[in-house]
């Protein structure tokens, strides 16, 4: 009988770093009467949504009519093929989520147990979380304080022997510094395989995010750029990769024999019903894009010069798409963060706080006891993301904004 389950990692930072770890989220109550917006749509303005709007119920409906539901199907190639066309890439390899399109791509770079792996510490858990569950180690660099992905500066000095592979991260849909990191690759023998789960759309000194890497990964999860309710897909120029991953997505099941195994594989496939809604979404891809790029465009016309705030990063010669607009509350705002959230969610609206470090994690703390990532531990303690759905109203965007300044001027008084 089953005498004891899994126990959780329980960890109370220290005072200093307690106070880089960002409160509860504050609750939203949605029937506040005298907020304009909230009482017109009867309901908050979330912090993001997707847009279906195109041929997602169109392309559903053609799945269940015919029965094609599972894991083969035509939409599927057809959205792995469009994909990485948007993408500027020659093959696509899709997955359950962006999680298990990662895990897929190191496991085929050849990342195993006693491997290290060099990813940013300000990143989503899943990044470190697919490297550990390899068997293999997160080794951890810290933010650039002006574009908030991996310092490339700090990359040359974690490498080991045991160095296996990095793994850059696009950050809010910013594209990170490319070039250095790939030139640090080729000359110390390590795979590069990008985690643009943030960044579809976006691109480098001219080339897409998505082409650059060995591989690159993204998420269709419900808040990405590109949705298809959960889902993800690796991209790639190479055709070893792509054979090798598209096999081992699928149990590794062999040529020679049905039932003969040459890989410990994985059951990662995407479903057809996924795929179809992806093909829609697809189909409207610059439009979903460029609006994320024009909201963006409109926060910051409408909150430059307000002091206290800094405005999202955007580095010369990269398309940043702004999966979500991410500002710094800064100490001159009047008040921290914690406070200004708490208002604007009394006001109906979502937000959310930056992600916690991996050395702060409970998880991960003890691995890197000692070590120091002031950077991303500043950036935990300010950042916060406003509403970024593609489909934001511009009516929702200027009251967010006047909010914004109305909470400043309260503070003053
Ligand atoms: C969303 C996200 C993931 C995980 O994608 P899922 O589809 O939710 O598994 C991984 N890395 C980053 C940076 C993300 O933002």
């Amino acid at each position: 009988m089953l005498k004891k389950t899994i126990q959780p990692e329980n960890y109370v930072p220290e005072e200093k770093l307690l106070k880089v770890i960002p409160d509860k989220d504050p609750e939203i109550k949605i029937s506040l009467k005298r907020i304009p917006v909230v009482e017109k749509t009867g309901k908050m303005i979330p912090v993001c949504e997707p847009t279906l709007q195109g041929n997602e119920l169109k392309y559903l409906t053609e799945c269940v009519e015919t029965n094609w539901i599972s894991s083969t199907g035509r939409k599927i190639i057809q959205f792995e093929e469009a994909f990485a066309r948007a993408v500027g890439a020659k093959y696509g390899i899709s997955c359950t989520n962006g999680t298990t399109a990662l895990q897929l791509a190191l496991y085929v770079a050849g990342v195993g147990p006693g491997d290290e792996v060099i990813i940013p510490t300000f990143t989503m858990i899943a990044t470190a979380n697919v490297i550990t569950h390899l068997g293999a180690k997160p080794v951890l660099v810290d933010a650039d304080p002006y574009t908030y992905t991996m310092d490339v500066n700090r990359i040359e000095e974690k490498i080991t022997g045991k160095t296996k592979a990095v793994v850059p991260v696009d950050i809010y849909g910013h594209p990170c510094d490319m070039d250095p990191i790939l030139d640090i690759a080729e000359r110390r023998g390590l795979a590069v395989i990008e985690d643009a789960a943030e960044a579809h759309g976006a691109a480098y000194r001219g080339r897409k995010i998505g082409s650059i890497s060995d591989a690159t990964t993204f998420s269709f999860y419900a808040n990405k750029i590109i949705t298809t309710g959960e889902g993800g897909m690796i991209t790639t120029d190479s055709r070893e990769f792509y054979d090798k991953a598209r096999n081992i997505r699928d149990h590794a099941f062999s040529e020679e024999r049905h039932f003969w195994h040459k890989y410990v594989g994985f059951n990662f496939r995407m479903t057809n019903l996924q795929a179809a809604i992806g093909l829609a979404q697809v189909e409207r891809f610059d439009e979903l894009v460029e609006s994320r790029i024009r909201n963006a465009a409109r926060y910051n016309a409408l909150l430059k010069g307000l002091s206290g705030l800094t405005l999202p990063p955007q580095a010369e010669s990269v398309k940043n798409v702004f999966w979500m607009y991410a500002i710094l509350v800064e100490d001159d705002f009047g008040m921290n963060r914690d406070e200004l959230r708490k208002q604007l969610a009394e006001r109906g609206i979502e937000t959310r706080t930056f992600f916690i470090p991996m050395h702060l994690q409970p998880i991960y703390h003890g691995k890197y006891a000692g070590q120091s990532y002031p950077v991303s531990e500043s950036l935990c303690s300010r950042g916060m993301y406003l509403p970024s759905s593609s489909g934001l109203a511009e009516d929702d965007l200027n009251y967010i904004c006047a909010a914004i300044k109305e909470i400043k001027e309260g503070a003053r008084r």
